[in-house]
């Protein structure tokens, strides 16, 4: 026997009882946010390898260790998308989409970093991404999270909670960079390897370690909220106020500092107690230098990302998946002359009654054999067809979740009748 080929570790398969789930995030997502004015923008998978180390940064996790780099065959270097941010910041400029413009984006797909996989955590997730590009705040910040807010509530989701920080300008963080690398030089004996190299480059990061050995050192360190500069402090105070107008609680956490060398000032998280260590669902926070680095003009802008993974896993658990809709007619086409003008038939309601799911037997089958499949089918209708009914032009209708007697319809009355009949049975569609 051939042995079966596996999948890329870390890489999922999302089936068909899945997939509803998945749909109804992305159709939330994509109405919700078509109601702000954000329009969706798509990009490609890959992007030149330099495109994300000179955004996310290089002593970052994600440009150290995690990227899905290779090179093609033409010798240029390329990587699989890590995250959203950089191509979409390519993609203005490239596309001249800034100047004397502003842009509010959405996009969403999957998502490349070659992590150790666990539950949450994969090598290939899905991500919905919105961000709002020549805004200087702190109205937009408030505003993107909002929508976040706004896309929890109509999910049906509870208990996120947003944690919310400013990391203040690249000047203004120099005289806490500075205290921070003193600070861990006095605790050098307790940083792990990683955090040892990151000291000389960007201590920051130091702070969103995830090693459980280091949350002593972390927590003792000074905070960075202590260092903002008026500006930056002005808009955190703004921003505040406006949730606090919105009526969307949330906790300053001053160590929160995001994996991604690109932020400044406004950063946060949406975190659940639901999903044990893989706890944060959507991140997000602003890049006011980034399309400056990239090499555009400069450009104020904010964004977010949900884990699409995280986000369906946490609707499972509360019970809010949706499920795919079930069938409204399953067609039972008993005999070779039945079989003929069944096709035919299910077209014909398909044209009348649009939006009527019905499924036709395909690969015949006994009478009783279309039936048991009728009913696996979650159809609340079998149309069934056989030799007898083909002669005299109707169609035998039976019930398959209420006890009332069967009926015959002439053909030419189907449509109308089932739409009828389904409608009056509270099945018919909103
Ligand atoms: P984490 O702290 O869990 O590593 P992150 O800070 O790396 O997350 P971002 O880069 O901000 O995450 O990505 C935004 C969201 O994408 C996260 O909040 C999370 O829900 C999701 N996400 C990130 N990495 C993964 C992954 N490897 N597998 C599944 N979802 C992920
Ligand atoms: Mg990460």
């Amino acid at each position: 026997m051939t042995e079966t080929l596996q999948p890329v570790r870390g890489m999922n398969d999302v089936l068909p009882d899945d997939s509803a789930a998945w749909q109804h995030l992305e159709r939330v997502a994509r109405d919700t946010f078509a109601e702000y004015g954000y329009r969706e923008i798509r990009l490609p998978l890959l992007e030149r390898t330099e495109l994300f180390k000179r955004s996310i940064g290089e002593l970052t996790d994600i440009v150290e260790k995690e990227m899905y780099t290779f090179e093609d065959r033409g010798g240029d270097s390329l990587t699989l998308r890590p995250e959203a941010t950089a191509g979409i910041v390519r993609a203005c400029i490239t596309n001249g989409l800034l100047h004397n413009q502003r842009q509010k984006v959405w996009c969403m797909g999957p998502m490349f970093r070659y992590e150790r996989p666990q539950k949450g955590r994969y090598r290939q997730f899905h991500q919905i991404d919105v961000e709002a590009l020549g805004y200087p705040g702190p109205d937009v910040d408030a505003e993107l999270i909002m929508m976040s807010a706004r896309l929890w509530r109509r999910l049906g989701l509870t208990g996120l909670s947003l944690n919310l920080n400013s990391l203040g300008t690249p000047e203004s963080r120099k005289g806490y960079r500075a205290e921070l690398v003193e600070y861990f030089r006095r605790h050098e004996a307790a940083l792990d390897e990683d955090s040892r190299r990151r000291l000389g480059g960007n201590p920051l990061r130091i702070l969103d370690s995830k090693n459980p050995a280091m949350r002593d050192v972390v927590a003792g360190a000074p905070v960075i909220t202590d260092y903002l500069d008026e500006e930056s402090a002005a808009h955190f105070t703004a921003l505040r106020a406006q949730l606090d107008g919105a009526g969307i609680p949330y906790v300053v956490n001053p160590r929160l500092v995001r994996g991604l060398d690109y932020y400044s000032r406004t950063v946060f998280e949406w975190v659940t107690t639901d999903l044990g260590s893989q706890d944060a669902v959507c991140s997000g926070g602003r890049y006011d230098g980034l399309v400056v680095q990239l090499g555009g003009d400069p450009v104020p802008a904010i964004g977010w990302a949900l884990g699409e993974e995280r986000i369906v896993e946490l609707l499972r658990l509360q019970g809010r998946a949706a499920t795919g809709p079930a069938m409204d007619v399953y067609l039972v086409l008993a005999g070779p002359a039945a079989e003929r003008l069944g096709s035919g038939l299910a077209e014909t309601l398909r044209d009348l009654a649009p939006g009527l799911r019905v499924e036709t037997n395909c690969g015949g089958g006994s009478l009783k054999s279309q039936m048991k499949r009728a009913d696996k089918s979650g159809a609340r209708m079998a149309v069934i067809l056989g030799e007898d009914e083909v002669t005299r032009r109707v169609a035998t209708l039976k019930s398959l979740r209420e006890d009332v007697p069967q009926r015959q319809v002439p053909l030419d009355e189907l449509p109308a009748e089932l739409a009828r009949t389904l409608h009056a049975a509270g099945h018919g569609r909103e």
